[in-house]
């Protein structure tokens, strides 16, 4: 069955995450969709800020209620990052790719972010907040100035104009097809997926956990769990957190 979404639209708001949260608490879930057209206080991993400005983005939460069991919850992450992908290719004619865990990118740089958490109230069903944002109309100078090394957006990708509604509709599609199908196969065709878009795999990755590295090697692929595998020099390692860099050709790692 497809999701009949309830877009719920805001000028300016804290995050649509916690908005996302608090209409939980007030009773609303499956198929809500917090969108904003601003956050003053974006998040990404680690409480990491994520810069929003006022219409330059599509910055919104869905809230999901997952038929799968709930060790595969956080595969909800490829999910979404596969459904940007797909989105953004349909609407905006531009191919992306996937990095490990959540991100999407364009020429190597940061297009949108993802952010998943899971929601236990009692006597209710499990949830997940599926935070997205992604980059729109931005230039480079838009973008704080640590941001800039990074990121990009539609408008830089392009050179055109997108309409950021067409990009949410599409995004949601897209959530309901690969919702479904991990619902329905497990999470075969997902990853399948998402290892074709992925920019990583045969590539020489750094991991870095709470800013040091803490191991090289090249990335195989994703294991069933989401786990990054990568090949070390003592075998085969599962990573299941960390932020991923690529080696660059002057030997640096990159984004
Ligand atoms: P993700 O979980 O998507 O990797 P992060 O937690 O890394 O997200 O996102 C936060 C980081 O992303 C910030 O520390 C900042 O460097 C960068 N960032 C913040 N806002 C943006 C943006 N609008 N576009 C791209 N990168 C951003």
């Amino acid at each position: 069955m497809t999701t009949a979404w309830e877009i719920k639209q805001y000028d300016s708001i804290d995050s649509t995450s916690l908005e996302a949260k608090r209409l939980i608490g007030q009773g609303h879930g499956h198929g809500v969709v917090v969108s904003a057209r601003t956050q003053t206080a974006g998040r990404g991993r680690l409480n990491r800020v994520w810069d929003s400005a006022a219409d330059a983005g599509i910055w919104f939460s869905v809230i999901l209620e997952p038929d799968v069991p709930m060790e595969q919850m956080s595969l909800y992450s490829f999910v979404a990052a596969v459904a940007v992908a797909e989105a953004v290719r349909e609407t905006a004619g531009l191919a992306v790719q996937v990095k490990w865990p959540n991100d999407v990118l364009s020429g190597g740089r940061k297009l949108c972010g993802i952010l998943l958490e899971l929601v236990a109230e009692r006597n209710q069903p499990l949830r997940i907040i599926m935070g997205i944002g992604i980059n729109a109309s931005q230039q480079l100078a838009d973008f704080p100035e640590e941001v800039q090394q990074k990121a990009t957006s539609l408008a830089l990708e392009t050179g055109k104009a997108i309409d950021r509604n067409l990009v949410l509709d599409a995004v949601l599609r897209w959530l309901d097809v690969y919702s479904r199908q991990l619902e329905q196969s497990g999470f075969e065709p997902v990853k399948k997926r998402w290892q074709e878009l992925s920019c990583m795999s045969g590539k020489a990755i750094q991991i870095v956990r709470q800013g040091e590295a803490l191991l090289y090697g090249t990335a195989l692929g994703i294991a069933d769990d989401g786990a990054l595998l990568v090949q070390t020099e003592h075998g085969v390692e599962r990573i299941i957190a960390g932020d991923v860099s690529l080696r660059a050709a002057d030997g640096g790692y990159v984004v």
